[in-house]
C-alpha cells in the first residue's frame, strides 16, 4: 500500500469545547485502524453531519475528528477475504465520523464487515444521494412492512418530508402503492413533493403544537423523523393497530405523548436504528432502494455541492434550507 497524500476536513476541540474545523492534507499511514482502504469517490451531508460540523450536539465522540458518516467509492486495499481491490462498496454509519474517522477524505480505512456492495444501479454519486437518510427511511418501510402493514389499510404520514428522510420515504411509500401524506413546514414544496409521488400535503402546524391524547383516526402507517409534539400527534392520529416508526428528532428528542394510541387502538411505535443496523437488514434496505427507486425521483431530489462547500452547507441544512439530498462527488 502507498502512502498517499489526500485532503480532508479534520475538527478539533478548541479550549473551551467549542468545534473548529480544518482544511488538512493526511497521509495513509495518519489513517485509523482498520482492514480496508476506500478511495472515497462520494460523500454527502446528513443532519448528523450538520451536528457534527457545526458543533451543535455532541456527535463527535473522539478528538480529532474526520467527519462524514456516508460514503461510496472503490476498495484500494484490503487485508480481509471479504473484499478485493477494485471492490465497490458504500458504508452508512458504524461510528463513522463519530468514533472512527470518516468520509470527508479522501481515503478511509474502516472495518471489512461495515461495508455494503454498492448496488450496480447506483453510481456513488447516487448512492450518496441516497445516504444515511434514503438508507433509513427505508429500514423504516421495511420495518411497516414487519409488522404486517400494507396500503389496504389506510394511509401512510411522512413527517419532515422535505427532509432527506422524509423525501425518499414519500418516494418508497408511494412506490409500493401508499396513500401518503406528507407533512412539511415547507409549502413551497408542495408541487416537488407531489412529484415524488404525495397524494396529500399537510401544514407542519397542524402537527407540532400539543394535541388531544387520542384524535381522528388519519392515517394506518407513519414514518416520523421530527420527533417531540409531532410525533406525539402523529400516535393520537393513527388508525386501529397502526404503526409508526420512528427515527428522529428534528423538532426535538422529547415524546409529550400519552399511552392512549397504544391501549386503546392497539398502536405501535417502532423504534429505527440506522447505525448498528445488522449487515442482513442493511442488505435488504439497500436492495429495496435499488428496486423502488426511480432515478429520476432521485435527481429531483439531489443537489450537487462541492468538497469546499461542506461547512456552509451543514449551517443551511441545520437552519431547514435544504431540500431533499445534497452529494459531494470531489472528494
Ligand atoms: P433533514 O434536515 O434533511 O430533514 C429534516 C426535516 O424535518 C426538515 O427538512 C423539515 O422538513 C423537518 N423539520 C426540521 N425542523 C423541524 C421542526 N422544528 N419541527 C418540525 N419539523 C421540522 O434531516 P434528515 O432527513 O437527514 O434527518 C431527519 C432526522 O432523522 C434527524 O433528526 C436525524 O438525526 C434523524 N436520523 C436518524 C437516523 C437513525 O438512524 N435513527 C438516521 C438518519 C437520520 P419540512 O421542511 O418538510 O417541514
Amino acid at each position: 500500500m502507498g502512502n498517499d497524500r489526500f485532503r480532508a476536513i479534520r475538527l478539533t476541540q478548541g479550549e473551551g469545547g467549542q468545534t473548529l474545523v480544518e482544511n488538512v492534507t493526511l497521509s495513509t499511514p495518519d489513517l485509523m485502524d482498520g482492514d480496508v482502504d476506500v478511495a472515497v469517490e462520494a460523500t454527502t451531508i446528513n443532519y448528523k453531519d450538520a451536528l457534527a460540523l457545526t458543533g451543535r450536539s455532541p456527535v463527535v465522540r473522539r478528538w480529532p475528528m474526520v467527519p462524514g458518516i456516508d460514503l461510496a467509492g472503490t476498495v484500494r486495499a484490503s487485508r480481509s477475504p471479504l473484499w478485493r481491490e477494485g471492490d465497490r462498496v458504500l458504508l452508512n454509519g458504524y461510528g463513522l465520523g463519530e468514533t472512527h474517522w470518516g468520509a470527508y477524505a479522501g481515503l478511509a480505512r474502516v472495518k471489512a464487515e461495515w461495508l455494503v456492495p454498492l448496488p450496480d444501479r447506483f453510481s456513488p454519486g447516487e448512492a450518496m444521494a441516497i445516504g444515511t437518510a434514503g438508507y433509513t427511511a427505508a429500514l423504516c418501510v421495511l420495518a411497516l412492512e414487519r409488522f404486517g402493514l400494507s396500503p389496504e389499510r389506510g394511509p401512510a404520514v411522512v413527517t419532515g418530508a422535505a427532509g432527506g428522510v422524509g423525501s425518499i420515504a414519500v418516494a418508497l411509500l408511494a412506490k409500493r402503492g401508499w396513500h401518503v401524506v406528507a407533512v412539511t413546514g415547507r409549502p413551497s414544496e408542495a408541487d416537488w413533493l407531489r412529484g415524488l409521488g404525495a397524494a396529500e400535503i399537510l401544514e407542519r402546524a397542524e402537527l407540532s403544537a400539543p394535541g388531544k391524547p387520542l384524535g381522528k383516526e388519519r392515517w394506518a402507517a407513519g414514518v416520523d423523523s421530527v420527533g417531540s409534539h409531532t410525533l406525539a400527534n402523529v400516535l393520537s392520529q393513527t388508525m386501529r393497530d397502526g404503526a409508526v416508526a420512528a427515527c428522529g428528532l428534528a423538532s426535538g428528542m422529547d415524546l409529550p405523548a400519552s399511552v392512549a394510541p397504544f391501549i386503546l387502538r392497539g398502536v405501535a411505535l417502532l423504534g429505527v436504528d440506522s447505525v448498528y443496523a445488522p449487515q442482513a437488514e442493511r442488505r435488504r434496505a439497500w436492495a429495496r432502494l435499488a428496486e423502488d427507486l426511480d432515478p429520476a425521483a432521485l435527481s429531483s431530489l439531489t443537489s450537487p455541492i462541492g468538497f469546499a462547500d461542506i461547512v456552509p452547507t451543514a449551517q443551511r441544512l441545520l437552519a431547514g434550507h435544504v431540500r431533499g439530498r445534497v452529494v459531494v462527488s470531489d472528494v
